[in-house]
């Protein structure tokens, strides 16, 4: 079905942009409360770019956001140039809905920050600015420039990777600093055209994913790259180009230089585009999960629990290609599930009890991989909530089932078990109780219950209480 959606879209009708200039005129800027931007080219006011007119791209304006049209038209207002940019705009050329809208301007970040009252400027390595809708934020980014201007505002490391980047430039200079062909392409919403400055539509309606320059120098400057042109081709189902494919799977070693906690956000993009499956499968061809990205390689490398690691890919790729959300910690609680149980059994062997093992076991797990991946707090508590549940969904006797069912994480809980099952770790039984427990009322439920074959738990006798003591506070462990 996807696939057949993808040959539709990229059937070229007609693969030419058309020559550069614009069919309708700019619309009027009016200068309110900020100042005219001192540079602009008005010799060619489309800076030498092909310029695709709605005729030819078709982009549906129903697929914009309210609030990416208000920036654009705000920023334009105050005179200064406004498009969106990015993977918007390649999805839209796609006729995907966005997931989220990117506008570059050549307004500064304090212009922004004026303009819009409720805005904010974020970022040190990148001065962005976030303007806020209700639900909905949009990036706004000044027109960066050229990185290899000396200047304090721009540091490359000995490998050649950008550390800080600060410098605003033209849009032709943001245009040539973006990584894909298909991701630089500006669309201006009042004339409803795209810039095109490196043929990046007709590389999208051919289907193809191309670095913009020399893609050693694109990677060495930036590894994550290496990830996005895996991540962004299984999503959008666009071949990457020779030229670019080359040297990834030999420049893998690149990734080691890079931050845990944005190889941890690439990673979470990753697994919840929907094309997980695919993107795993890819990252392997490529050599790039391997001793890298530290998850996958503990992950793919067990064969015990590849096989519940592919069901829940799968799982979240369903959710995601439905509309659904997936909740991160859940799927991470699946990728290191395997794992955690070897940790388990260590703890075990070496004579723990079942639940003291199991909580060292998850501390373990997720140590070692925080210290990799960097993987964010808030979701390592729900992880160990959801492997906590676990041993509590053998237990099907006496209180403890009722018990189980009103706890906050249930159905997180029971969805991991029914994972557990379809994966062949646990019989399919269980899983079919506790669906049959959960669905029946109230006397059904009652002679759903099994023997209880636990040991009774000795009461501890109440010592005798000194005279005056208050005999209502004594409880019984
Ligand atoms: P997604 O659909 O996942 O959001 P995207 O391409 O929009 O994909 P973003 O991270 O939102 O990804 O980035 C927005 C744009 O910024 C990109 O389309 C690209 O033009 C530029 N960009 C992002 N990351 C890089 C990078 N590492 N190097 C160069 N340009 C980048
Ligand atoms: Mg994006």
């Amino acid at each position: 079905m996807i696939k057949k959606l993808f040959a539709k879209i990229f059937t070229p009708k007609s693969k030419k942009t058309e020559p550069a200039h614009a069919e309708k005129s700019q619309p009027s800027r009016t200068t309110l409360n900020a100042k005219k931007p001192v540079q602009k080219n008005h010799a060619d006011k489309n800076h030498g770019a092909a310029v695709i007119s709605h005729k030819t791209h078709k982009i549906d304006r129903n697929l914009l956001s309210n609030a990416a049209l208000k920036t654009t038209e705000g920023l334009q207002k105050a005179g200064f140039t406004a498009y969106i940019v990015g993977g918007a705009v390649r999805d839209l050329v796609l006729d995907y809905p966005p997931k989220d809208f990117d506008v570059a301007t050549d307004a500064t970040p304090e212009d922004v920050n004026r303009i819009f009252r409720r805005s904010r400027i974020i970022g040190k390595r990148f001065r962005l600015v976030h303007v806020l809708f209700g639900d909905e934020t949009i990036e706004v980014s000044t027109f960066r420039g050229s990185h290899l201007e000396t200047s304090k505002d721009a540091k490359v490391n000995d490998s050649g990777r950008i550390l800080r980047d600060n410098v605003f430039g033209s849009i032709v200079e943001d245009a040539v600093r973006r990584d894909f062909t298909a991701n630089a392409l500006y669309y201006d919403p009042a004339t409803q055209e795209v810039l095109d400055f490196h043929n990046g539509y007709a590389d999208i309606k051919a289907g193809i994913l191309r670095m913009i320059g020399d893609p050693l120098t694109r990677y060495q400057e930036d590894p994550v790259r290496m990830l996005r042109a895996v991540r962004l081709s299984a999503k959008l189902g666009l071949k990457i180009e020779a030229k670019t494919e080359a040297p990834i799977a030999k420049n893998a070693d690149l990734l080691q230089d890079v931050p845990p906690s944005r190889l941890f956000d690439e990673m979470l993009k990753l697994f919840l585009s929907g094309h997980a499956i695919e993107s795993v499968a890819a990252l392997r061809e490529q050599h790039l999960h391997h001793g890298l990205l530290p998850m996958l390689d503990v992950v793919l490398e067990q064969p015990m629990g590849e096989r519940f690691v592919m069901m829940a890919l799968q799982n979240t790729d369903d959710r995601i290609l439905s509309g659904k959300s997936a909740n991160p910690s859940f799927l991470f609680a699946c990728l290191l599930w395997h794992e955690m149980l070897a940790a388990w059994e260590v703890y075990k062997a070496e004579g723990q009890h079942a639940i003291p093992a199991l909580h060292n076991a998850m501390s373990e797990v997720i140590a070692t991989q925080a210290e990799k991946l960097a993987i964010h707090n808030r979701y390592t508590a729900t992880m160990k909530e959801i492997w906590g549940l676990q041993p509590r969904f053998e237990q099907r006797a006496g209180k403890r089932p009722f018990g189980l069912l009103t706890h906050p994480r249930y159905r997180a809980g029971y969805d991991f078990l029914l994972l557990r099952c379809e994966s062949g770790e646990l019989p399919m039984e269980l899983g079919e109780w506790w669906t049959a427990f959960a669905e029946a009322d109230g006397d059904a439920r009652v002679a759903m219950l099994q023997a209880d074959t636990e040991p009774k738990k000795r009461k501890k006798r109440n010592r005798k209480k000194p005279s005056g003591a208050n005999a209502g506070n004594a409880t019984n462990a």
